[in-house]
């Protein structure tokens, strides 16, 4: 048995030090759970920053990942493959959006709404060559490519990673007097994430987004919601667009789109936005294999056959409440929306780390996010039994740091 302080070290050694992973080594997991090296189980509060929505080891996914990876892999866009098509209609069908371009990772889906936006203002909208602005919002979280970094408040996302892309405005969250204030006729699209995750779980004012669909369609500007962590199913509706009723213009969908084993994501927009791409403009080697369109489309039909959607919005519900019976001084506000809360901890007794470093001696894995905040986001498929069982041990966590001589 490999002892933590090794396998630390040899990934230190041998692996740039750009995460700080929780002292344990995962070997396998099934459903909601984890288990480490010694066989230690851990109820999965992380979910691979929201990929994991199936579950680990999902039978479905893993019948359809071996079954199509038997069949046929990667191709590459040169060739038509029978997988891709299907894998569009149904992704446009459930997210009422006209076309959809694929690509693997969340930044990519990022950048792909970045190109098309700017395509659009100079060919649709006839913004003048090389003055198309796209305004996002402080605290946002976009990736990590040098756009996505571009578009980001977070100074440490930044620090000597110059010099950035041009183009990109911001405004604060929350704040639609700013948007129609910074909104130009250079404007060729407005970027936001309905709820900022990695920001720290921030939930926008009732109306925000439709007000701002409202602003942007009087002003012809594309409205963009990236949803990759909030959508399918995350926050208890397909969409968390759908909680206000807003369609948006373009749409950028990740991480649980790969059913939590392979990275697919996509860009989905109004036909005239994707209508204007010709053959080379863009592309991605992987975008679209039929690996990735197979296990996506098995992902999607999961969320629906199993009412994972729903489950999303009642064990939410379900886990908010019992969250919201805990009295602890380390608790400044629960927030969050279906299965995506956050648990805002009060610095003067820890940090947000610290709180999660005592989750997992007690059996529960998750990560901070910002340094107060602590995530909760399980599987879409936890049921009340689970639930109950975690908040009983975040509160023992919780008293633990206060209860102390
Ligand atoms: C995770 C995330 C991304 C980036 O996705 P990657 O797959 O890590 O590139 C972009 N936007 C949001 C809202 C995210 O949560």
């Amino acid at each position: 048995m490999t002892s933590i302080n090794a396998i630390e070290t040899a990934e230190r050694r041998f692996g740039a030090s750009n995460y700080h992973p929780l002292p344990v080594v995962l070997t396998h997991g099934e459903g909601c759970y984890v288990w480490d090296t010694e066989e230690h189980r851990y109820l999965d509060m992380m979910s691979a920053y929201s990929a994991v929505s199936h579950g680990h080891a999902n039978p479905r996914l893993i019948a359809t990942m071996t079954r199509q990876a038997s069949q046929l892999g990667v191709v590459s866009r040169a060739f038509y493959s029978d997988q891709l098509a299907p894998f569009l209609e149904k992704l446009c069908n459930l997210s009422g959006m006209d076309m959809a371009l694929p690509m693997n990772t969340g930044s990519e889906a990022v950048e792909t709404g970045i190109k098309a936006a700017r395509k659009w203002a100079y060919e649709v909208k006839g913004v003048a060559p090389d003055k198309a602005e796209i305004i996002v919002c402080r605290g946002n979280f976009h990736g990590r490519t040098i756009a996505a970094v571009a578009m980001s408040s977070e100074a440490q996302y930044r620090k000597n990673f110059g010099p950035f892309p041009d183009g990109f405005r911001l405004i604060d969250y929350n704040d639609t007097e700013a948007l129609k204030a910074t909104i130009n006729e250079n404007t060729a699209a407005f970027i936001v994430e309905p709820i900022q995750g990695e920001g720290g779980i921030i939930v926008p004012g009732k109306g925000y987004l439709s007000q701002c669909a409202e602003i942007c369609r009087q002003h012809n500007v594309l409205l963009i919601c990236d949803e990759i962590q909030t959508g399918l199913g995350r926050t208890g509706s397909f969409l968390a667009c759908d909680h206000d009723a807003v369609r948006p213009d373009g749409l950028m969908l990740g991480k649980a789109l790969g059913g939590g084993l392979y990275p697919v994501s996509a860009f989905l927009a109004r036909r005239s936005i994707l209508d204007r791409f010709t053959p080379g403009d863009h592309g991605s080697t992987f975008g679209g294999n039929p690996l990735a369109a197979a296990i996506a489309s098995e992902a999607l039909q999961i969320l629906i056959d199993d009412a994972l959607i729903d489950n999303s919005a009642k064990m939410g519900r379900y886990m908010a409440a019992a969250l919201n019976t805990l009295q602890s001084p380390l608790i400044t506000s629960i927030r969050g929306r279906g299965l995506l809360l956050g648990i805002e901890i009060n610095p003067q007794h820890a940090t947000a780390r610290q709180v999660c470093e005592r989750l997992m001696e007690r059996g529960i894995l998750t990560k901070e996010t910002h340094n107060t905040v602590v995530r909760l986001a399980p599987p879409l498929i936890i049921d009340k039994s689970k639930i109950d069982w975690a908040v009983d041990r975040i509160n023992a966590t919780l008293q633990s740091f206060t209860n102390q001589p």
